[in-house]
């Protein structure tokens, strides 16, 4: 047998950005062996006439720490031609993690990525002390490929105890988790991750611990991935604002490395944002330097009751009542009073993150029969209905329905012609698809199918080649990871074979696949026919294989010490 698996018949689009050519491509174990006209045999052959033949996309921003130790597909992951993922973004994992320590990294995991704790708990098996523990862990063990950055939040919990969510680090302290940062990245991690989000908090409402840290703390932390010549920095702060561009310039400028910040998006409370952070950054590039913006394809639409909502917690009062008991909570939303003191604050704050547009947030399901004819109304519309102020229906309606009822809203990416400008920049990196977060609040899995069907084939914002290029190539560069993102011989088999015709995401759906009968949300595409891993098929027409054929993907001072020992 000449080849293990023969793609047949294709168009090949290489992910290098170059004009897509038809070719068969041969795979042997594992391995792209030869692409052009082949004529060998092999064991399996897939017809691909009609389709694109792609490199499997990597997504890049994810939060698939913990759901991987259950679900080795990092489902719906490969529903969407994805094929590696990284883990360990904004600030977030769970290595290396002392004993005691495993509980406070959970309520920021809770919390910050709201997964449900029973989920958690039940979940993961703390079989790991340091991060290349919790990698090897995860060895032969997965479907997709997996490579992960190290997180300064549990860097600062395991130095710091609880003290990291109280104060800053001594001299000693800095050293300490500079070590574990060295220990991490030789231990195979892609890079580093911090959280300076202001809203970023734990399950009981202490800051989570990164955002006591100094900037001297996270240059030092930085200076350990210059002195291995590895990895890249990545960043997360509420909003990121123009002073926030000169903290991204230093940490690129200072360490070498590729910055990667949250983020680039179409925010309908400051619409010109965008433009300005793009021009903000512009220097940065034009210096030689990198610090690139995240962008999602997608509008980012969160569900939310009353129940669970975070979208209010900008400002203080909603915040403090969405922790006090639900019983209190509605009783305090039934209250005159308390709803004049919610609305004037929210009045008489300037626009952050909230949109205040009640005719953008969108009821999505109702609790109670007689409810019905608000389903699918928008708060405004909805309130009009009743008579009553927004912010009073709001609140009244939840309560009369006991915090069930379901509301969805997007603060960003709602302008289709912003978002297409931000996606064509080459400061931005396309993809957030904040996988296996918030899983109860929304999904975007479909990054990827989104930006195949909505912006190359339906709003034709880039050609298809260069779209392929910035969710492969472009991140693999980017990341370090040297065997994927490109079809060329000698690289890794990872492929979306996929209909560049029909090629889309679907709604999401609801499951209770998550342990302890969690429920979450999930979401399949259309036109994605095989997702191939390492040379094997783990998904055709959204059907899993049960194959594992996934590989921990280590970053380059892993490969050096590795070498260094031979
Ligand atoms: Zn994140």
């Amino acid at each position: 047998m000449d080849y293990d698996l023969l793609i047949k018949g294709g168009r090949v689009v290489d992910g290098s950005g170059l004009p897509g050519y038809q070719a068969d491509v041969g795979v042997k174990d594992g391995r792209i062996a030869e692409i052009g006209r082949l004529q060998g045999t092999a064991a399996r052959t897939i017809d691909a006439a009609g389709l694109v033949v792609a490199p499997g996309f990597i997504d890049h921003h994810t939060h698939l720490d913990a759901q991987l130790l259950w679900d080795p597909y990092g489902t719906s992951e490969p529903m969407h031609g994805v094929t590696s993922v990284v883990m360990g973004n904004c600030g977030l994992t769970l290595a290396p993690a002392k004993a005691a320590d495993r509980d406070n990294i959970v309520k920021s995991f809770v919390r910050v990525e709201a997964i449900p704790r029973i989920a958690l708990e039940v979940g993961v098996p703390w079989r790991w002390h340091t991060y290349e523990e919790y990698l090897d862990a995860l060895d032969g063990q997965v479907g997709i490929n997996v490579g992960g950055l190290v997180g300064h939040i549990a860097v600062r919990q395991y130095v710091m105890g609880e003290e990291s969510v109280e104060r800053t680090a001594t001299p000693d302290e800095v050293a300490r988790m500079q070590q574990l940062v060295r220990e991490a990245l030789e231990g195979g991690a892609l890079g580093l991750s911090t959280n300076r989000n202001e809203r970023h908090m734990r399950e009981d409402g202490k800051p989570v611990a990164s955002r006591l840290a100094s900037d001297d703390e996270l240059y030092a932390l930085c200076d350990v991935l210059a002195e291995l010549n590895c990895g890249v920095v990545e960043t997360v702060v509420g909003l990121t604002k123009l002073e926030h561009l000169a903290w991204y310039d230093q940490l690129a400028r200072r360490s070498g490395r590729p910055v990667l910040w949250q983020s680039v998006q179409h925010r309908w409370a400051a619409p010109n944002l965008w433009r300005e952070q793009l021009d903000g950054i512009a220097p940065t590039f034009r210096d030689g330097y990198r610090a690139f913006g995240l962008a999602s394809t997608v509008p980012l639409l969160r569900r939310w009751t009353m129940k669970n909502a975070q979208v209010f917690d900008e400002f203080p009062t909603w915040k403090t009542m969405m922790f006090l008991p639900e019983l209190v909570r509605k009783q305090a939303f039934q209250d005159p009073e308390t709803r004049e003191k919610l609305r004037a604050e929210m009045n008489g704050m300037p626009k952050a993150s909230f949109h205040r547009r009640w005719d953008l947030v969108q009821i999505v399901h109702v609790a109670r029969p007689e409810n019905e004819i608000y389903r699918g109304k928008s708060v405004a519309e909805m309130a009009a209905m009743r008579g009553q102020d927004p912010i009073d229906a709001l609140l009244l309606l939840s309560v009369e329905e006991d915090l069930e009822t379901i509301f969805a809203s997007a603060n960003t990416g709602g302008d289709p012609e912003v978002v297409g400008q931000i996606l064509q920049s080459p400061y931005v990196l396309p993809g957030v698809s904040d996988a296996g977060a918030h899983v109860q609040f929304g999904v975007e899995f479909g990054y990827s199918t989104t930006f195949l069907g909505l912006w190359v084939r339906e709003r034709e914002i880039m050609p298809l080649e260069q779209a392929i290029h910035k969710l492969t190539f472009q991140v693999a560069s980017i990341f370090g990871i040297e065997d994927r993102g490109l079809v060329r011989p000698g690289y890794a088999a990872d492929f979306a074979i996929f209909d560049p015709n029909t090629v889309r995401a679907l709604d999401a759906e609801w499951t209770q696949d998550y342990p302890a009968d969690t429920r979450r949300l999930i979401q399949r595409s259309e036109g994605m026919h095989y997702t191939i891993v390492n040379g094997r098929v783990i998904c055709e027409d959204g059907r899993l294989s049960g194959d594992l054929p996934g590989q921990v993907m280590r970053g380059s001072a892993y490969r050096a010490r590795a070498a260094a020992a031979v």
